[in-house]
């Protein structure tokens, strides 16, 4: 982290970047405050960034507050994700009119530039690489969105209550797969950014600021406000191996307890960086000439997600949770070679009962008599 050529911009040379990005043609997503939250949506220039923000999260609680200063990422995970660009969670594929014939639709994206992406979303997005981009059938909307993806990363130094990416490996430092990454400084010297290259690409972006190296001492000041970062997490997810814990209580009293409290509304996977299921509609108009099919997000949490021939497969709360949870935990690691949680909590303070995924793995284990339960 950090090499010898760090370079340093300021707040104005922030504003600049996203002015470069856009004038090489890309659409600059970023954070921005809207309806009591910090956001993701198209940025039309630097100073839609959120200035001055902060928030405060907590199992079922998410509240922005004014900071003392005028720190830009000094936010943890909102309740949207970076996969609502890369994996959208409507979009028409196909057209049928009168005469019959299915007219597949065009799907012509642009090319994105996400700026502030934290370790634990720019894991979320190489896990959806795997998920949607890889194996035998990569799915061709995903491919063409992640292509030309330009992503400036953030290194978190304001982690929040809920978050928990230095126990899952995936944050708070960023350390590959990105083009530019941004630490944020703020105090007595000033508010500038240290900014590290990752890519050609990264580098002929940032050849268009207006920077200056940095020195030793503020790349050792950056280093450790990162590393610290990793001590001040809101959680921290237990240290066991989840895997077989999960595969060894799949009759645990707790998968009842924890139905008792969920909703199965599945704000959990709609927030989740990593969540990818999907079906199919077909709507029609009223006249009947005109048909359209759609792909949307589904969740294993939906009465008929798991629906077969004569009946959904899973129909109680607790056979969702536990699908849920043993799938993103668990069996995720088959299937797709890693963990499928990156520790971000967007599932913990979106959840409107309050469910913490991180004190529900530790109330198995303390079940299940494992003497490392402290979640
Ligand atoms: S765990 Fe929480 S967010 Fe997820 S379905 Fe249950 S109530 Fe909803
Ligand atoms: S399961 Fe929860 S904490 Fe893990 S990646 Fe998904 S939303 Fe984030």
């Amino acid at each position: 982290m950090m090499p010898d050529d760090t370079v340093v911009i300021d707040r104005a040379g922030l504003d600049h970047l996203v002015d470069v990005l856009r004038g090489h043609g890309y659409r600059v997503i970023g954070p921005q405050v809207r309806d009591s939250a910090i956001v993701l949506d198209v940025l039309d220039s630097g100073a839609a960034l959120p200035a001055g923000w902060g928030v405060e999260t907590a199992p079922g609680r998410y509240r922005l507050h004014r900071r003392d200063d005028e720190a830009v990422f000094a936010h943890s995970a909102g309740p949207g994700s970076w996969k609502q660009f890369l994996h959208p969670p409507r979009r028409k594929m196909l057209e049928i009119g009168p005469d019959l014939e299915a007219v597949p639709v065009e799907d012509v994206p642009p090319r994105f530039a996400f700026l502030g992406v934290r370790g634990c979303d720019l894991a979320s997005i190489e896990i959806l690489g795997r998920v949607l981009g890889g194996g035998t059938y990569p799915d061709a909307s995903f491919a063409a969105r992640r292509k030309d993806l330009f992503i400036v990363a953030v290194n978190c130094t304001e982690p929040g209550g809920v978050c928990f990416c230095a126990s899952m490996g995936t944050g708070p430092g960023v350390s590959a797969g990105y083009d530019l990454a941004l630490t944020e400084r703020t105090g007595a010297d000033g508010h500038h950014f240290l900014v590290e290259v990752g890519s050609p690409d990264g580098a002929r972006i940032l050849a268009e600021l207006t920077s200056r190296p940095a020195e030793q001492a503020e790349v050792t000041r950056a280093r450790t406000e990162v590393s610290d970062a990793a001590g001040r997490m809101g959680r921290q997810m237990p240290e066991l191996d989840i895997r077989a814990l999960l595969r060894d209580s799949l009759e645990s009293p707790h998968w009842q307890d924890v139905a008792s409290r969920c909703l199965t509304c599945a704000n959990c996977t709609m927030v989740c960086p990593t969540c990818f299921c999907t079906t199919t509609e077909d709507v029609t108009d009223l006249t009947g000439d005109h048909a359209e099919r759609w792909l949307r997000w589904a969740s294993c949490f939906e009465g008929d997600f798991s629906y077969l021939h004569g009946g959904s497969v899973r129909q109680s709360g607790e056979s969702r949770y536990r699908q849920w949870l043993t799938h993103k935990l668990g069996t995720w690691h088959d299937q797709f070679g890693s963990s499928g949680c990156v520790g971000c909590g967007r599932c913990i303070a979106w959840c409107p009962a309050g469910i913490d995924i991180t004190a529900e793995v530790g109330k198995l284990a303390e079940l299940a008599g494992d003497p490392d339960a402290d979640g």
